[in-house]
């Protein structure tokens, strides 16, 4: 149903719900928010602490002063209660001066910073206490906006869109519950679609939970049942492209300028038997930021090169890609290979040069392509995959696997089958969990680090801290380094004190006016975003402005500093990607964590990423620290396999889930009886939406 059908909605906000990634009413349903608004009860103003919105109940005791620059109008007031004092601060709302009366007692709700000794409040809501005490408790969704689009709009149309679907008809659809009766009283789950409601609007903090709950369980159930659907049809495929184990790996370990780790030999020798082997191969390569990946996925290559295949791999972005086809360059060079004989492939690289990489693709002069998503565009033909690879959250799915297969149809015509697959992952998932995900087999982990390079120095430091921060970055800059400017979001979100990329770049541009700075996000096109980065790997920009987006591969080595905004809003999992940016190059090299609030429990979990770089121990330890009751967190981003599940934080879901699955299938491995059927057919649609997400 389309957007436009909905009351309320015209060609204007439609535009501004696209940008957001709406463009259906189906998909404003599963608009979940990031976040929940509570309107606790008001504490005294003693009890005030800054960080996090607080309600007062407080009356007014010196009447407003009014302040006015050319760009703002400020007006100031103070309020009291038994136990103390706060100033209160409103922007550009002079018509306030009225309510603001000397003597009335309003709840107060905002949050609350220190100056000096005084407690001040930005912005307030003011909301009279009968109100209050009807709003008490309840907890207001806060959606990812965009400009333009209010809080207020968003929430509007996903009732709209909630009556449209209660009328039936030609209104939005959920597919209706699809679980067996069994299972959801086994587990006591909501049903489906109450918990798609109640996840926007929760009555409590008990329904949200339960809400929570059962699209968390969705999400994982529907994965580990497609994940061992595919497993099962998998068994059955053989091995198209046999090799033999041949010298010429070999001989690259031994001409590395470097020893490969234990784990890393491991590892290798783990993928050096499957593609030896009879079988298909679909492997999981699971290894920290900086655990050395890359190299054992060209080993790889030069296995396969070495038996007369070819093999592809596939970079999320252009950057990474060029970056692999300099490295596979060099590296042949340097040991000698001749069997190797790399290929570039993205969307930008030019006609001419195209057109021969094609060619040689087409013929099996080049046997070791490297590119983007282009590479399994219809007018390549290679001459003989037998191996695909795809790094960093660049997953692929069976459709495009089956794809490669027949493309790998020689010139002869003759099919020669679906290729073998290794997807390489740094998301740090403990291994009992990438076991019930993925089934034990087919993941190899590396899981030791090179030992070398200096250790990044960490800081964690509050808003005290800033002028120190900007400093450092400038003479680090000068020094002819470069940093990253981390923030939460890409445009500030009302009623939330958080920092944008948007706001943020321009602070930098005016802080330091002979500084190149450029800004990346997420949603920005994938060739604006190439070019960003090349920019920044060639100097033109010497401070990136981004938002998690930065997480995925990239590797620029000049690059020293890293400052991250808010850094209490992202999970600790995400601070260690980010940070894994830095560090990568013969530099000493920094993090700074800036926590737009300090609490006791906020210093203690971000203390964890100073005492610890191994993502697997901080994944751990986060989870036991949050616990799994962290529910009106934001919701994180970077991890497009699950919408609001998290691995770590949700474990005993997924543990649920999978033993669930597993069930389930041992019962009925094709999902054929009558009971299982809307299942099967929930799990084909799964599987059509989330195609790419599907490793195989
Ligand atoms: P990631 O696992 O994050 O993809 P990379 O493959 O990019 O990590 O490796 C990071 C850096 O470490 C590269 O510069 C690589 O050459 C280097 N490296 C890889 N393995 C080793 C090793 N065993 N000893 C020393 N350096 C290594
Ligand atoms: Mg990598």
């Amino acid at each position: 149903m389309r957007l436009q059908e909905l009351k309320g909605i015209g060609p204007k906000t439609e535009k501004l719900f696209e940008k957001v990634g709406v463009m259906s009413a189906e998909d404003l349903i599963r608009y979940y928010p990031v976040h929940y608004d509570e309107y606790l009860p008001p504490v005294s103003i003693a009890e005030a602490v800054p960080g996090g919105k607080t309600a007062v109940r407080g009356t007014i005791v010196t009447g407003p002063a009014m302040r006015r620059t050319a760009r703002v109008t400020v007006l100031a007031t103070e309020i009291a209660d038994e136990t103390g004092k706060m100033k209160l601060v409103f922007f550009n709302a002079p018509y306030l001066a009225g309510t603001l009366k000397r003597g009335s007692t309003y709840i107060f709700r905002g949050n609350v910073t220190k100056r000096g000794n005084f407690l001040e409040m930005e912005h307030p809501e003011i909301i009279g206490q009968g109100r209050y005490e009807e709003m008490q408790n309840t907890l207001v969704p806060v959606y990812s906006l965009t400009k333009g689009l209010t809080g207020k709009t968003v929430a509007k149309a996903v009732r709209e869109a909630f009556a449209a679907l209660s009328k039936g008809g030609e209104g939005p659809r959920l597919s209706g519950e699809y679980l067996p009766d069994s299972l959801v009283h086994l587990h006591g789950l909501m049903d489906e679609e109450t918990a798609v409601r109640a996840v926007h609007f929760p009555e409590n903090r008990e329904e949200l939970g339960q809400a929570r709950d059962r699209l968390v369980f969705d999400e994982f159930f529907l994965f580990v049942l497609a994940m061992r659907h595919l497993r099962m049809l998998e068994a059955e495929t053989e091995n198209a492209f046999p090799m033999k184990k041949t010298w010429a790996a070999d001989e690259v370990i031994e001409k590395l300028p470097y020893q490969l780790t234990g784990a890393q030999m491991r590892v290798w020798r783990e993928i050096e038997r499957d593609l030896a082997g009879e079988k298909l191969m679909s492997r999981l390569l699971q290894g920290d930021v900086g655990s050395g990946k890359t190299i054992i996925a060209f080993l790889a290559m030069v296995m396969a090169a070495d038996n007369g295949y070819q093999s592809a791999l596939m970079a999320p972005t252009e950057v990474l890609a060029r970056q692999h086809y300099e490295k596979l360059c060099r590296l042949k060079e340097s040991c000698g290979i001749a069997c190797i004989r790399p290929v570039l492939l993205t969307g930008s690289v030019r006609a001419a040069e195209r057109r021969e990489a094609l060619e040689k693709i087409r013929s099996g002069e080049a046997n070791a392509v490297i590119g983007t998503h282009a590479l399994i565009q219809s007018a390549v033909v290679y001459q003989s995959l037998a191996l695909v690879i795809t790094d960093e959250q660049h997953r692929f799915g069976v459709r495009q696997r089956k794809m490669f297969g027949e493309k790998a149809a020689g010139p002869d015509g003759a099919a020669r089958g679906v290729p073998n697959a290794m997807v390489m992952s740094a998301t740090p998932i403990p291994r009992t969990l990438g076991v019930i995900m993925y089934g034990d087999l087919d993941v190899s982990v590396i899981d030791e680090r090179p030992a070398r390079r200096l250790p990044i120095k960490n800081a964690v430091v509050d808003e005290s801290y800033r002028e120190a921060a900007w400093r450092f970055i400038d003479r680090e800059v000068k020094a002819g380094r470069q940093a990253y400017v981390i923030c939460p979001m890409i445009e500030p979100a009302e009623g939330m004190n958080v920092a944008s990329v948007t706001e943020e770049i321009r602070t930098i541009r005016k802080r330091f006016p002979d500084i190149p700075a450029a800004v990346l996000n997420g949603r920005m096109k994938p060739e604006e975003k190439n070019r960003v980065m090349q920019d920044f790997l060639e100097r033109r920009v010497m401070i990136l402005v981004s938002t998690t987006v930065v997480e995925v591969g990239v590797d620029v080595p000049n690059a020293t500093v890293m400052l991250i905004e808010n850094a209490e809003r992202f999970g600790l999992a995400t601070l260690h990607q980010l940070r894994g940016r830095v560090g990568r190059g013969e530099f000493q090299s920094y993090c700074i964590f800036m926590a737009g609030m300090q609490t006791d429990a906020i210093r203690e979990r971000l203390d964890i990423l100073k005492s610890s770089d191994d993502g697997f121990e901080i994944a751990e330890k986060d989870f036991e620290l949050r616990g799994p009751g962290d529910l009106l967190g934001i919701r994180q981003s970077g991890d497009a396999l699950f919408k609001i599940a998290d691995v770590n934080r949700d474990r005993g879901m997924l543990k649920l889930a999978g033993e669930t699955a597993a069930a389930l299938m041992a019962d009925d491995p094709e999902l054929i009886r009558e009971e299982n059927r809307p299942l099967r057919e929930r799990m084909d649609a799964y599987m059509a939406e989330n195609e790419r997400n599907i490793v195989l």
